[in-house]
Order: C-alpha cells, then structure tokens, then sequence
C-alpha cells in the first residue's frame, strides 16, 4: 500500500452508515498480516486507510474498487491511490470532534440514510460546518437503500436536492448506495475520485503536522528496556518528516512554578513512521500517519497531545493565550428543534473554539459586531489568518455559531 495523499471525513447523523461505510471502503478490520504494534496503531488513531484499486479491462464504475483482484474478470487490479478516511462521530456532544476533524479533511461524504426524513439534526449540523469552513468538495450518499422501495429512494432524492440548495454541496453528486450489502461502492469511488482530487504537496515548506490523536502503545507492565516511546498521529499540512529528525512540539508542555502558568515547547526526535499501515522512511503531506517518538510515553497518553502541533524547530508559528478574530457569524443556529436566531458575541461569555485540530476555551474580552478578542483557557500554536470555527452555549451544549480569522 503506498502512503495516503488524501484525507476524506465522514460526516452525517448518527447511525446513518458512516462507520460501516469506512469499513466496507478499508476492510480495516479484516487486515491481520501487519504487526500488533502498526494494527494497534490505526486503531486507536480511529482512521482507516484503503487504497482505491482498478481493473485494467473492464469499464467504469465497474473497474473500481479496493479488492486485489477484480471481482468480474478475476484480472489483478492497479492501485490508483490511498485515502485515509476520518470517520466523525453523529452524536451531538460531540461537535468538537467533529469540527477538530474538519480541519484535516480534503473533502467530506456527507453520509444521509434513505430510511429517515431528510434532514435529521446532525445531518444539518454537518453540512453547516462543512459549508462555513469552506470544506467544498463534498460527495453525498445516500445510504441503506436496500431497506426502501425505489419510489421512496426517489422521493428522498429530492428531499436531498432540496435541502442542499444554496449551500456547498449544491451541486454535489448524490450516489445511493448500501454500506452494508456492498452496493454501488465502485460508483462512490468514482464520485470520490471525480469530487476529492488529491491536493498538491507543498513539499519546499518545512514540516507541519497538525497532531489529531496521541497515545501510550505500550502494555500494562512492559519491561522498561521494551517501553516504546511516545506515539503522535496527524496529518502533514506541508513539509517531509523522515525517521531520525528532530521536532518540536507547541504550546508543549503546561509548567506551572510560583503560582504562574507557562507552556513550554517539548523537543524530540522521531524514531518511527507509519503510513497507509507500513512503515516508511519519509512522510509526505496528505493522508494520516502515526510518529514514534523518543518522548515518554506518559506526555503522549490519551490524547493529551491532540490538537497540538509539530514541525521543524523553531519554524512553527507563535503560541497564543488570547487573540483577536474577524467574525462571520451564522443568522440561525442550527441542529436544534426551535432554531433561534444568533445574538452578537458578548463580553466575558465563554466560547468554544476549534483552531486547527484544537478545541479551547474562550472568553470574550472585547466584542464589537464584527471584531471579538479572546482570552484562551488552553493556548494554541496558529498562524496569523487561520480560520478558527466559533460555538456558544446554547441550552445544555455547544452550538456552532460561526467562524473567525486571527487578526493578530
Ligand atoms: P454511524 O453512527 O453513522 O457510524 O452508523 P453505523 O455505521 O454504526 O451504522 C448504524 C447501523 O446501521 C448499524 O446497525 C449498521 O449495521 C446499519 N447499517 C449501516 N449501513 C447500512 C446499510 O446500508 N443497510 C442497512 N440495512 N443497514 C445499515
Ligand atoms: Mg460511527
């Protein structure tokens, strides 16, 4: 398998298919030949990499698919390339996951089940966000189809249609398919193929790496001379990180001495790499990939490093504690029943913030229609104009309310 250039989110409601889908794409499950430590790995990483294959003889769609051989001729198949698919999850807790997620999508499939009204809640949640973060090479399916009539399929069709109208995915394909009965996979990797171009590495920048997971691998009571350093797992925005380099990590770590609170950059080197499930010498940007670090494990465990970055020391861009955003605010919010109306940001409210693959805290020190300031509870490490996506307590949860860029 050659390394993911690709990351493809998976979007939509809850229980409407979408991890399904990423398995009847991946097989992720099935795969038992790679070693316990790499399987390990992307599992935990919560991704799944599959190589999107084809016939060298029959026609499209049929050719398409993620099996070695063809399963009309019996002919081997090419490879054409690997994606690495981020599933999301539907339940509305966890908009965060879902926003800190949409940072390192390419594009998304908007996964709408045929058996329930359209739209469902978090169906309208999610192509929001796609929507206002500008996440535009978007493929809807329509899934289970084999539990509804054709006239249904039809009629939900344009329930769908109408529903996308004016937003990004206006002009989307629509490919009804069943995750579960393996129909009309080829036809969705040709809209994925034709909708998700691979985007262009930008290779002469230095490394970048939005970090989305972190973890311990080692077992309960793993002898000290077998303990594994720390694992990182992200995707490559530019740059190439090779086996032995050094990295910096920001913010780092928290330090807190004489009742003050700073966060230092952590310094390490990189002893391991693994993409599309192999290990390899050099990453490129694109699909997901895990690091083996020489930190210890115990600062990598459970995702205490997620929505962190790592590059090139002493390239990475500032760590900041508050800072001021342009605002672009959504008129409704969306998702919920009684879709009130969004007041201005005011004043000390909190917000929550997902810059990148982070999620903070903010407290609004200054607001005026268009311009806000905010103190973060959890510094982020982010470049002067990046887009920062903004939600509001509203009832017992985060709504997503709009979207900033970091003015300074
Ligand atoms: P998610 O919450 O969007 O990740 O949804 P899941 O992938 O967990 O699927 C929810 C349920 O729907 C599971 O019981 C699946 O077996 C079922 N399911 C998923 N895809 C299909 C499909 O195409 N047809 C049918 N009949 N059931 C499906
Ligand atoms: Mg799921």
């Amino acid at each position: 398998m050659s390394q993911p250039c690709v990351n493809i989110g998976m979007v939509g409601h809850v229980d409407h298919g979408k991890t399904t889908l990423v398995s009847a794409l991946s097989g992720v499950w099935t795969d038992t030949h790679s070693e316990e430590m790499k399987r390990g790995i992307s599992i935990r990483l919560g991704y799944a990499d599959t190589t999107f294959r084809k016939c060298p003889t029959c026609p499209e769609p049929q050719n398409l698919s993620v099996a070695k051989t063809c399963e009309h001729c019996g002919t081997k198949t090419e490879e054409i390339r690997t994606v690495s698919f981020v599933d999301s999850p539907g339940h509305e807790t966890l908009m965060a996951t879902m926003l800190s997620g949409a940072a390192i999508m390419d594009g998304a499939i908007l996964v709408i089940a045929a058996n329930e009204e359209c739209p469902q809640p978090q169906t309208k949640e999610h192509l929001m966000a796609l929507n206002i973060i500008g996440i535009k090479n978007i493929v809807i399916v329509q899934n289970k189809i084999d539990l509804v009539p054709k006239e249904k399929v039809i009629e939900h069709y344009h329930q769908i249609k109408e529903f996308v109208k004016g937003t990004v995915a206006e002009d989307a394909p629509v490919v009804p398919i069943s995750a579960q009965q393996n129909i009309n996979i080829d036809v969705l990797i040709s809209a994925m193929n034709e909708m998700i171009p691979t985007p262009v590495q930008k290779l002469d920048k230095p490394a970048h790496l939005l970090i989305a997971r972190s973890f311990d691998i080692n077992k309960p009571g793993t002898p000290i001379d077998k303990i594994s350093g720390g694992v990182i797992g992200g995707t490559l925005t530019a740059g190439t990180l090779k086996a032995g380099d050094d990295i910096e990590i920001r913010p780092g770590r928290k330090v807190e001495s004489e009742n003050a609170v700073r966060w230092e950059p952590i310094f390490t080197n990189i002893n391991l790499i693994i993409a599309g499930k192999e290990k390899v010498d050099e990453a490129t940007p694109g699909g997901l990939l895990a690091l083996g670090t020489g930190l210890d494990p115990s600062i990598t465990k459970s995702d205490s490093l997620t929505g962190q970055v790592a590059g090139v020391p002493g390239t990475l861009p500032p760590t900041r504690d508050s800072f001021t955003l342009e605002l672009k605010l959504l008129e409704r919010v969306v998702g919920v029943s009684d879709e009130e109306s969004i007041g201005k940001i005011k004043t000390s409210e909190p917000l929550m913030l997902n810059v990148g693959t982070a999620t903070t805290v903010g407290i609004v020190t200054s607001a005026r229609e268009d311009v806000a300031e905010a103190k973060l509870k959890r510094p982020v490490c982010a470049e002067v104009g990046s887009m920062v996506a903004i939600s509001r307590r509203i009832g017992s949860r985060w709504r997503l309310i709009g979207v900033g860029v970091i003015k300074d």
